[in-house]
């Protein structure tokens, strides 16, 4: 991987040329938190964030998407244009990329999914290093510094960044600035290390992760569940705004009146009453106490088995969206037998 740096009074430039390569997203701020969105000006883009309402997930697996339509005349009117635009998403942290790196091994594994792969192909992926606050525990699920995943990633050196360049249309990126970008010195490393150590010692939340499976595996009946799930409000916004959950609902969207219609699929949760609901009305997690479990039993426990490690990554997002206040960090830790937080 090529390593380079970027005076900070040089990014300004280095972003108008990145329109060539296609629309620009960053994270805007939008009523006190933040959001990725379209730029209309360089200047509305805030690189400087803790976290986004919702990841970039949505960008490639997007809330809703229309799979397919057919058209009187016409037949079969293969997915939505859309699915084909070229985006440069800037300003992604380290979690998030690791989130889409999860994603990937789901939709282009046992699962290949077009629709998802093609926007993986055609959205740059520029990634920004951060500051963890009080609910960011990525460092503990190893998801705090990623080497793949994105085309380039900036680290935060002061007046400059450190670039790293992982593809070859972030090189392209880099040659189309012309001597924008200058090669990195040693003191530039010196940085790199001071600041790397810092963020280290910067994580609030700490959440084990040794072991965990082989403790859900012993907890499958503790009373925990029970208690969390009294509590749990099956909105489902922990899954909605998680970087990994990644279920969906299919649908026919049938225009009345006409020989019109269309395919569709749009996020669905687990902690949905209706989630495991099959023909004949049977739920086979009728209880919200079942459907929390299921969910920490999928992404700490399942995942593992069969990728090789959680699909958490630490965001804490789930922490910040729950209106009940259920924390995953403390669930985990109660279920270590650590403390008694959930009562
Ligand atoms: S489970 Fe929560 S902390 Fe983990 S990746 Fe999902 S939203 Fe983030
Ligand atoms: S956000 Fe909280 S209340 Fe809502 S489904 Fe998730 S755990 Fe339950």
């Amino acid at each position: 991987m090529k390593v380079l740096r970027l005076p900070k009074d040089r990014l300004d430039l280095f972003a108008s040329v990145l329109q060539q390569f296609g629309e620009v997203h960053a994270p805007v701020e939008q009523n006190g938190k933040h959001a990725f969105r379209r730029l209309a000006r360089w200047s509305d883009a805030c690189l400087d964030y803790q976290r986004t309402i919702l990841p970039p997930k949505k960008y490639f697996l997007p809330p809703k998407d229309t799979l397919f339509q057919y058209r009187e005349g016409q037949g079969y009117v293969a997915c939505d244009p859309e699915v084909d635009k070229r985006i440069i998403l800037f300003g992604v942290h380290p979690c998030d990329i690791y989130g889409l790196n999860i994603l990937d091994q789901v939709f282009s594994g046992k699962y290949d999914d077009p629709y998802y792969q093609t926007r993986r192909k055609n959205i740059a992926i520029i990634g920004i290093d951060c500051t963890p606050d009080e609910h960011c525990f990525c460092r503990s699920m190893r998801a705090d510094f990623v080497d793949r995943g994105f085309d380039l990633f900036f680290q935060d050196l002061g007046d400059r960044y450190q670039v790293l360049v992982a593809t070859a249309l972030g090189d392209d990126m880099v040659l189309a600035t012309g001597s924008l970008f200058e090669p990195v010195t040693q003191a530039d490393h010196d940085e790199y290390k001071r600041r790397s150590s810092a963020k280290r010692g910067a994580f609030q939340l700490e959440v084990e992760i040794r072991d965990l499976p082989e403790i859900f595996e012993m907890e499958y009946d503790s009373s925990l569940w029970n208690r969390v799930g009294d509590r749990c409000l099956s909105c489902g916004a922990c899954s909605m705004v998680c970087p990994t959950c990644y279920c969906y609902d299919v649908a026919d969207d049938v225009e009345l009146g006409s020989r019109n219609g269309g395919r569709s699929r749009s996020w669905d949760s687990c902690l949905f009453s209706t989630h495991a609901m099959v023909a004949g009305g049977e739920n086979f997690r009728e209880g919200r106490d079942s459907r929390v479990k299921f969910r920490y039993y999928h992404k700490q426990r399942g995942f593992v088995a069969e990728y090789g490690r959680p699909s958490c990554v630490g965001c804490g997002r789930c922490i910040e969206a729950c209106p009940v206040k259920i924390d995953i960090s403390e669930v985990i830790r109660e279920l270590r037998g650590i403390e008694n937080v959930t009562a």
